[in-house]
């Protein structure tokens, strides 16, 4: 009750308690967060931290979900979404300023839209620019990291600051944010002048792509990073794990990296199915797969 009279008195946004964390993951999965709110602006979003840095609240920042496997007993603390007041663009020649909480296949759109080409491999990701940007995501041979020029963040102390993209150690699914805690703010991206039509067509093609080869159902992307010179999906396939199925939690047969949900999965299910496909590949191939989404919440 203390947390919720604290947050009321520095934010005016919508303060939800014991709110589903299944209906903000594209998974469909996770329990409850304690409480839950959605900020209004950075100023806002900085009160909420250091309101709970100083009462030593735990602090859950995410976007659009679409990267996370989130507990059955959900999130302790405060979870804070970040979406509409996140979505600012501008755009200047080829320099793209956008917020965090812009979807990306929105921003790649819009981006097409005015010439600049860069982001078509990002139309068909469903997160988020914030998302994007701390876990460098990526897809066909492009990344996050290469469009990157510099990233403004809150960190745990309260400030704000901007980092320059080459003191964020960009890598493969990777960036020092995830280790920092620092929340994304904003981010300034560098494009290329091309043709609409171009941009149009490469972005058809691999959405495309997408449309033939990714499962339909809830899932989270990509469950498990690939291993240097392999391919994940192509492991767990060879593994037999197709179809591996505990619960309503399912690998896809569409495509073996792809963890789906077929109705009433809970993460308990999702996290045997992982661990499963880990045991078989190490079994069959010697090779230990990492998974690349991120598992949050109280363990049950
Ligand atoms: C069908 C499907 C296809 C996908 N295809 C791809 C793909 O091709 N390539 C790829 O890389 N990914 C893919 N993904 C995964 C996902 O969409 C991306 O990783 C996306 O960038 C995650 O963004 P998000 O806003 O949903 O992040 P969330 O799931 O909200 O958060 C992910 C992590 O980032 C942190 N985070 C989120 N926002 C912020 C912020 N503003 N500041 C600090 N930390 C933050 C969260 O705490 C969490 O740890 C796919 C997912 C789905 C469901």
């Amino acid at each position: 009750m203390k947390l919720a009279a604290g947050i009321k008195e520095i934010s005016c946004s919508t303060l939800k308690t014991k709110e589903p964390m299944s209906s903000h993951t594209s998974l469909k999965i996770g329990g409850p967060a304690d409480y839950f709110i959605i900020p209004g602006g950075s100023e806002e979003l900085k009160e909420l931290l250091c309101f709970c840095r100083n009462e030593f609240i735990p602090l859950f920042v995410f976007s659009g979900g679409t990267n996370i496997l989130v507990s059955d007993k959900g999130i302790r603390g405060l979870a804070v979404k970040l979406n509409k007041a996140f979505k600012n663009i501008d755009i200047n020649g080829s320099r793209v300023t956008v917020g965090a909480g812009m979807p990306l296949p929105m921003l790649a759109a819009r981006t097409a839209q005015e010439g600049l080409s860069g982001l078509e491999f990002a139309a068909g990701i469903p997160g988020t620019v914030g998302g994007a940007v701390v876990i460098n995501a990526g897809a066909y041979g492009n990344c996050m990291a290469e469009l990157i020029s510099k990233v403004k963040v809150l960190t745990w102390q309260g400030e704000i600051k901007v980092i320059f993209s080459n003191e964020l150690d960009f890598d493969y699914r990777h960036s020092s944010l995830l280790r920092k805690n620092w929340i994304v703010l904003e981010v300034e991206l560098e494009l290329v002048r091309a043709e609409y039509i171009s941009i149009k067509q490469r972005m058809e093609e691999l959405l495309n792509h997408r449309r033939k080869n990714h499962p339909t159902q809830p899932s989270a992307g990509s469950v498990f990073r690939n291993p240097p010179g392999e391919s994940a999906g192509r492991l767990i396939e060879r593994a037999g794990c197709k179809g591996l199925r505990i619960g309503d939690a399912q690998v896809s047969q569409k495509h073996a990296n792809f963890i789906i949900n077929l109705g009433r999965a809970r993460a308990v299910d999702y996290l045997e199915v992982i661990t499963r496909v880990r045991k078989r590949v190490y079994e069959e191939f010697g090779v230990m797969i990492e998974p690349e989404i991120n598992i949050v919440g109280e363990e049950s």
